[in-house]
């Protein structure tokens, strides 16, 4: 049986590289095509993305470590999603704010956050409460139907992952709270984490009794940096100011301070939502009680303070667990481990650990991947 405590800090570098080999073929597979189409910007940036999603996989290979690399891919994901996507907008429609005429024409991005709000009325009425196109259409990509297939895949392979991995607004949180050195504040109230499940169950509710997508009206902190309906009256400034305070208030100034996933810790309702789905995931993070020395480093370290006292005792994480991998990282007694849904824990937590990571990394290549050069070859096209 291999033991984790048994194994070596890091990796050599032949063995190192050969574990890397199916990621960079597959990250070759995702660019062959932008790699082979007319343009240099678009070639140039196709291959700086693979090179640096190839990088962080050999460097998590190589030291053991996941999460302190997956951080550089999550923020860099963060960052460029929102350039991207406004630069696609103001391109499309000459600005960031959606226009009355593309929202009742039901022209406007679908986006996951959307999808708790919409499944109660769809069930019940076969009506989808947003004002979106259900095809991709050339003008807007992000339809329904993607969007949708998009997120069922990525739970598949990723359950509560898909905020670790997949999510481009908790990457502008993960790389705020990367800056600073050390937290501000450090002392949270833990029933903070109950707030995102009071969301969701409002937002569920609200949506279902007024048949609109209550969140993206009235919450979404998001809409700071994507699109925003046109401030016209005293209900959309009130709207703007919500989205504003929001987005400051928790995904820039909490993060910094606390060094925390603010506003994914204690406020998306999507979030919660999707930490059902860890239910049904194969991968999870355990604490080997015997090696535990309580010295609650992981609890520390953990963004969406997924750990407690009382989970470290029982041996597990808590429902909001997003597989980010910090807890692992920084546990000095090897206690905290990757585990197979199933097997007795602590057998073969590097193998769990590198499965998960092949599954993660291949969804981040492919979906993140795809923004980050998308993004890159309209700078680098703007540059000449
Ligand atoms: S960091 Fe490791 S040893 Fe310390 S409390 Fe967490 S699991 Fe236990
Ligand atoms: S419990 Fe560990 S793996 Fe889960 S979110 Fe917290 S730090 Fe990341």
């Amino acid at each position: 049986m291999a033991d984790y405590a048994a194994e070596p800090a890091s990796r050599g570098i032949g063995r190192s590289l050969l574990l890397t080999l199916p990621v960079a073929l597959w990250a070759l597979l995702m660019f062959s095509r932008a790699l082979m189409l007319p343009g240099v910007a678009v070639k140039v940036a196709a291959l700086l993305t693979l090179v640096f999603l190839v990088t962080l996989f050999f460097q998590m290979v190589r030291t053991r470590q996941t999460n302190r690399w997956r951080r550089w891919f999550f923020a860099t994901l963060g960052f460029l999603f929102p350039i991207g996507f406004v630069w696609e907008l103001v391109a499309l429609r000459g600005s960031m704010s959606i226009p009355m005429e593309k929202m009742i024409a039901g022209d406007t991005p679908f986006c996951f956050m959307v999808i708790p709000m919409i499944l109660l009325p769809a069930a019940l009425t076969r009506t989808v409460i947003f004002p979106g196109a259900i095809l991709p259409t050339a003008s807007n990509p992000h339809s329904i139907a993607a969007m949708i297939g998009l997120w069922m895949a990525a739970t598949l392979v990723l359950g509560k992952g898909w905020c670790a991995y997949g999510c481009f607004f908790g990457g502008i949180e993960e790389g705020v709270a990367a800056m600073p050195r050390k937290a501000r504040v450090r002392k949270i109230d833990g029933r903070w984490r109950l707030v995102p499940w009071a969301v969701l169950a409002a937002i569920v509710l609200l949506s279902l009794a007024t048949f609109a997508p209550t969140y993206c009206e009235w919450l979404c902190p998001f809409k700071t940096i994507t699109e925003y309906a046109e401030v016209r009256s005293i209900e959309t400034a009130i709207q703007a100011g919500i989205f504003l305070s929001l987005f400051f208030g928790l995904v820039i100034v909490m993060p910094w301070l606390t060094k925390k996933r603010t506003q994914c810790a204690f406020f998306c309702p999507f979030g919660a939502f999707q930490s059902l789905f860890n239910k049904i995931h194969i991968f999870d993070i355990r604490i080997r009680r015997d090696q535990c020395t309580d010295c609650v480093l992981c609890q520390n370290s953990c963004p969406t303070m997924a750990l407690n006292k009382q989970s470290v005792a029982d041996d597990k994480t808590l429902i909001n667990c997003m597989h980010c991998g910090a807890c692992v990282d920084i546990c000095h007694k090897d206690a905290a481990v990757w585990h197979i849904k199933g097997t007795p824990v602590g057998t073969a937590p590097e193998r769990a650990r590198l499965l998960h990571l092949y599954a993660a990394w291949g969804f981040a290549i492919m979906f993140g991947g795809s923004i980050i050069a998308g993004t890159l070859t309209k700078m680098l096209g703007f540059l000449g």
